[in-house]
């Protein structure tokens, strides 16, 4: 049955490589992602899909597969790209610039290989379209867009998306990584990281180098800051919980000497439990809140969370049943288990906001032969992660595996005809 839906593929395989070449030469940054939503969007209406709507949660893309009685199974695709400069020196490389939040010109490219996502997910609906013999239900077909700033699934779920449109009993996403093309890894449970970022101004009295007596300096409160929260993670965070705490901003200040009024923090933290994610959370305020009473600052910190994205949970029965079918199509071989990712994803926000399972997992984009060597010999580093300069998959097998493994999952969940 299976096999049968998939053959078509080697028919479409073409046009999706073209489709793919053309998104990635025109990637668009979270929430700007118009010409990539209305390309899509004709995709969709091109496959058959008995419904198309745009704009759902700003540029989200929403198709529906509708085929008699039966389940109603989603598959979510994202296809934002990222502030990048191309240096993959591919011949469709990206050479697009774009004007990103703060409205500063930026480079643009998908080196998350959200295009290849969404490249994926035309293809698997084309292929259950063209063979509605084959299974009953219903397919949501979602594009996702601001995966990158973890606003796009909110934004959709907030926008209607399960009231405009059936609500679907499983979601299904994935994720393409740096793991050899054709290989699909997976895990159970908690999968990706939570995260969640913080901005902190903490408020000096600025004056004078050479007469510090006269102020407040916010650059020793920070520095105080930044080093106890490494504290959190090495002293109150159990050790078999994975935790991170980064600050991956800091600035103060104009010139040396001058003792600035005010010093910016942003932090990063990433964790897997929403116990550790409270945990973490609240310590670091009252680090920073201490800090700053221990420096006699002279207002209260600003501490403002946001860009959160829960942890993303593949829930575990729901993943072991997709495995198996995994199994028996691509081989045992094909099919690893993947250690958790600190990275994180805002997928789980539909399940999570309709209270049903999500299956996750990622599959290979990198040369076969040569990213297997590497990873046998321990050589991770050197293969080009997502969000680097030179993250392009290769187009196949990546191309055919992320349809196939699309295919296969939504027809686990479909109902036999
Ligand atoms: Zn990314
Ligand atoms: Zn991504």
């Amino acid at each position: 049955m299976v096999h049968g839906v998939v053959e078509g593929l080697s028919e479409i395989r073409e046009s999706l490589a073209d489709l793919y070449r053309d998104l990635h030469q025109h990637p668009e940054l979270s929430l700007q992602e118009t010409r990539s939503a209305a390309v899509l969007a004709r995709h969709l209406r091109e496959a058959g899909c008995d419904e198309v709507a745009e704009q759902v949660g700003v540029t989200g893309v929403v198709g529906v597969l509708r085929n008699g009685e039966g389940p109603v199974v989603m598959l979510r695709a994202d296809f934002d790209a990222l502030p990048v400069e191309e240096r993959t020196g591919l011949p469709y490389a990206s050479v697009a610039r774009g004007v990103d939040q703060e409205g500063r010109e930026v480079p643009v490219m998908h080196a998350c290989g959200h295009d290849m996502h969404a490249a994926c997910l035309v293809g698997a609906a084309t292929l259950l379209a063209r063979s509605r013999d084959q299974w009953r239900g219903t397919l949501l077909v979602v594009f996702q867009p601001a995966e990158e700033l973890a606003v796009g699934a909110r934004g959709m779920v907030d926008d209607g998306l399960f009231e405009r449109f059936p609500e679907p009993q499983i979601v299904l996403g994935q994720h393409v990584a740096p793991l050899p093309a054709g290989f699909i890894g997976y895990g159970t449970g908690p999968v990706m990281a939570a995260a969640d970022s913080l901005h902190i101004t903490l408020h000096g009295k600025g004056g004078h180098g050479s007469r510090p007596e006269s102020t407040i300096d916010p650059v020793l409160m920070a520095a105080n800051v930044v080093t106890r929260l490494q504290g959190i993670v090495a002293r109150e965070v159990p050790p078999a919980e994975p935790a991170v705490v980064t600050v991956g901003r800091l600035q103060a200040g104009t010139k040396e000497n001058i003792i600035p009024d005010r010093a910016e923090l942003g932090v990063n933290i990433r964790t897997y439990t929403p116990q550790a994610r409270d945990l973490v959370r609240a310590a670091v305020e009252r680090i920073v809140r201490a800090e700053s009473a221990a420096s006699a600052a002279v207002a209260e910190p600003d501490l403002d969370w946001f860009g959160s994205a829960p942890a993303l949970v593949s829930e575990p029965d729901a993943t072991k049943a997709t495995m198996a079918v995994f199994t028996e199509y691509f081989g045992a071989q094909r099919i690893q288990t993947m250690p958790l990712v600190n990275a994180s994803e805002d997928v789980g926000v539909f399940g999570q906001a309709i209270a049903v399972p999500t299956v996750f997992w990622f599959w290979g984009g990198l040369e076969t032969e040569p990213t297997l060597a590497a990873l046998m010999e321990g050589r991770l580093d050197e293969l080009p992660g997502n969000h680097s300069p030179f993250f392009a998959p290769v187009i196949e097998p990546t191309l055919s595996t992320g349809v196939e493994a699309l295919v296969i999952a939504a027809l686990t969940w479909l109902g036999a005809p």
